[in-house]
């Protein structure tokens, strides 16, 4: 039996300027820390606008907070021409343990394709960062293909230039879900995983997608986590909305007590 730390995962989206997450970071670990958190036992990272990345860098190694930290983005080009990007070594360099790749919100707003996602998630790893590759389906998808068939193509995709041991994890956040307040029900967030670690299985090999967390997102609350988090294949969550909030998005990391 593998045990595979879970992840909770808060993507700010464009919220918080630097001084508030300053202030942000500092009570989130002193709420999680008050309550006796164990974050051997369920990793909390936060993921802030580039912008702030250099303040919670040093506020988390000088502080020595138990937090971890990403980036929302990240060029798949190395360096250059490219007004308005960020490299994977510039991230690497603020000490980011991850970077989320292939957002919906990138997917539709900005037009990233698969092919993007799959140059930026070798871009991420090539710098050992671990990419948190998202995957999931519209509700016209859905309707149309049922419910793996599109998460499963994206992941596939994703993961086309990737061999071996690599770290990563997988988000499955269903289009419809995010920021909707209807999120999928643990059942169906289940199948759903089940078949992205059997295409880990198929693509990496076993041992790796026994070790690869895979997150659930989607109108995430601490009302509905307990869930998504008793399936065996949902290993966390990447929570938008309610990781703005720090009680709500503490008692989300706290779902076991
Ligand atoms: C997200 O954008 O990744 C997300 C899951 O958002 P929300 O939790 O607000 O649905």
């Amino acid at each position: 039996v593998v045990n595979r730390t879970p992840l909770i995962a808060g993507n700010w989206k464009m919220n918080l300027d630097h001084l508030q997450a300053i202030a942000f970071v500092q009570k989130l670990a002193w709420n999680l820390t008050e309550a006796k958190h164990d974050f051997s036992a369920v990793e909390v990272a936060v993921f802030p606008p580039f912008t702030d990345l250099r303040s919670v860098q040093t506020l988390v190694s000088a502080d020595k907070l138990p937090l971890a930290f990403g980036a929302q983005d990240v060029s798949e080009h190395v360096s250059g021409a490219y007004t308005g990007e960020i490299s994977a070594a510039f991230l690497a360099q603020l000490e980011c343990r991850y970077v989320i790749i292939g957002h919906s919100e990138r997917r539709t707003l900005h037009g990233e394709t698969d092919e993007q996602v799959a140059a930026k998630v070798a871009a991420a790893l090539a710098h050992d960062i671990a990419p948190i590759i998202c995957v999931g389906e519209t509700a016209e998808d859905l309707e149309k293909h049922g419910p793996s068939a599109v998460p499963v193509a994206q992941l596939r995709a994703a993961l086309a230039g990737v061999s071996g041991a690599a770290d990563l994890v997988v988000a499955y956040e269903p289009v419809w879900a995010i920021g909707s307040g209807q999120a999928a029900t643990p059942e169906q967030a289940e199948q759903v995983a089940a078949a992205l670690r059997a295409v880990l299985v198929e693509l990496l090999g076993d041992d790796v997608a026994a070790k690869t967390r895979i997150l659930y997102g989607g109108s995430v609350k601490s009302g509905n986590i307990a869930g998504f988090m008793r399936e065996p294949n949902v290993d966390g969550a990447l929570v938008g909305g309610a990781s703005l909030d720090i009680n709500e998005f503490a008692s989300i990391s706290r779902f076991k007590q």
